[in-house]
């Protein structure tokens, strides 16, 4: 009786429907992270669908194993351009799990930290800030050596504390539209993210200054929220739908302020993979179903705007060996590969190396690297020796998950090499006198 609402949820109409283009074919396989460090078929998609066709039929129940398969699998989505009968794994991972929360009844602790993450700070802008401010005096007045050095903390706090980037001494100032340099050619809404606007502000001020110089002003539309990535893959489907119509609202508001604008841009793949699914997300939202299509066909991501938009050419040298850590959301949800790569080459100095395996996740994946630490940090070993390998010194991302894992992992194996994202070095060589 205890799986019965799981059992209701997967048995919809609507998700036996995503179930059904799987073939069984196995060449998602090779794609699967998971796959490849497992070797075990419930660990690949394959038998994942498998899994969730056997309970959704009722023939299996949700227990415990069936829990782990699930929560093992990254939702990095690699498997989906490996796909031939185009099945949407992302919805269907995503909507098991949300089945899998409303049939357990979490524990009070869990049930305390999801709140506190998922409501109470994320889609809170203000309040994360507040934090960071608290986490810079922690990095300043030497606790964090102290705290780092005694290595006292539970392994969970331990990984969380682990990803703590080197932080900014100032905020973004997201008050005023950022108003064009040179030629104006329009005007673009900036999403800024909840952790990157925290955590890496020097992001978001670059991703400014390099719209400016190519000619758009920028606008942050207030009242915007987290994307509800985070939500979404912790099956906390309800939430996610709340923060999308708040985004869609604020949004929609600074538009009849502004009168237009060209896109909505943001420059984290996971971020940006979660807007650009908000009309599927509220497709059975009569209220919300319509500004939802219209809101998700505006967004773009920085690096998919920039490649229609560079009107200005990079010009200043940047002499550096680059390699590019693909974001999974950027890469396999969004699809886009070159226009990172691109760019990249357009920077005088660049030179730009591949990976042996571009596709393969670093074990970022939302909050995978602090729920799943051993299984992040294997996945994270190997993307490791495959930079050193490159010879690589600037490591270019282009999520916020992805560039606290890197950067946590280029200091725990001690490698030469610098992480940034990819805007950064656009406005390094704007900048560059070289
Ligand atoms: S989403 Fe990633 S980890 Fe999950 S089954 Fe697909 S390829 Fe494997
Ligand atoms: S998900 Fe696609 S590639 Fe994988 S087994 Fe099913 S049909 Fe084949």
């Amino acid at each position: 009786m205890s799986d019965q609402p799981a059992a209701n949820r997967l048995a919809a109409p609507r998700f036996q429907a995503l179930l059904a283009p799987c073939v069984r074919c196995g060449l998602c396989l090779p794609a699967c992270p998971t796959y490849h460090l497992f070797g075990a078929e419930m660990d690949s998609p394959r038998g994942r669908i498998a899994l969730m066709r056997a309970a959704s039929e009722n023939r299996i129940t949700c227990d415990r194993v069936f829990r782990q398969h699930i929560a093992l699998c990254l939702d990095c989505r690699a498997c989906e351009p490996a796909c031939p009968s185009g099945v949407q794994y992302g919805a269907l991972v995503e909507t098991t799990r949300s089945a899998l929360a409303a049939q357990r009844a979490p524990g009070i602790i869990e049930r305390a930290a999801r709140r506190l993450t998922l409501r109470e700070l994320l889609p809170h802008a203000a309040r994360l800030r507040f934090i960071a401010r608290g986490l810079r005096v922690y990095q300043q007045s030497g606790l964090q050596s102290f705290i780092r050095w005694l290595n006292c903390l539970p392994p969970h706090w331990r990984a969380m504390e682990t990803l703590l980037p080197p932080l900014s001494a100032r905020d973004s100032d997201y008050a005023h539209p950022a108003p064009a340099l040179g030629e104006p050619r329009g005007t673009v809404a900036f999403f800024r993210g909840c952790v990157q606007d925290a955590l890496l502000a020097p992001v978001n001020a670059a991703t400014v200054r390099v719209l400016r110089r190519n000619g758009y002003a920028a606008r942050v539309p207030a009242r915007q929220t987290c994307c509800g990535a985070a939500q979404l893959h912790l099956g906390e489907v309800e939430l996610a739908r709340a923060l999308a119509r708040q985004n869609i609202d604020a949004f929609a508001r600074a538009q009849v302020k502004d009168g237009g604008w060209v896109a909505i841009v943001n420059n984290a793949g996971g971020c940006g993979a979660a807007l650009k699914e908000y009309a599927r997300l509220l497709a059975d939202d009569p209220a919300y179903a319509e500004k939802a299509k219209r809101f998700s066909a505006q967004v773009k991501d920085i690096s998919e705007f920039l490649i229609e938009h560079l009107n200005i050419p990079p010009t200043g040298a940047v002499k550096t060996r680059a390699t590019m850590v693909d974001s999974c959301h950027l890469r396999n949800a969004q699809r886009i590969v070159r226009p990172p790569r691109d760019l990249l080459q357009r920077i005088p100095g660049v030179e730009l190396v591949e990976l042996a395996h571009p596709e393969r996740c670093c074990g970022s994946a939302g909050v995978y690297n602090i729920v799943q630490v051993e299984t992040a940090n294997a996945l994270l070993d190997a993307k490791l020796a495959e930079i050193a390998e490159s010879g690589a010194e600037t490591i270019v991302v282009a999520n916020t998950g992805c560039h606290l894992q890197m950067q946590a992992g280029v200091r725990r194996a001690g490698l030469k090499a610098r992480v940034v994202h990819l805007v950064e070095l656009l406005d390094e060589s704007y900048t560059s006198k070289k």
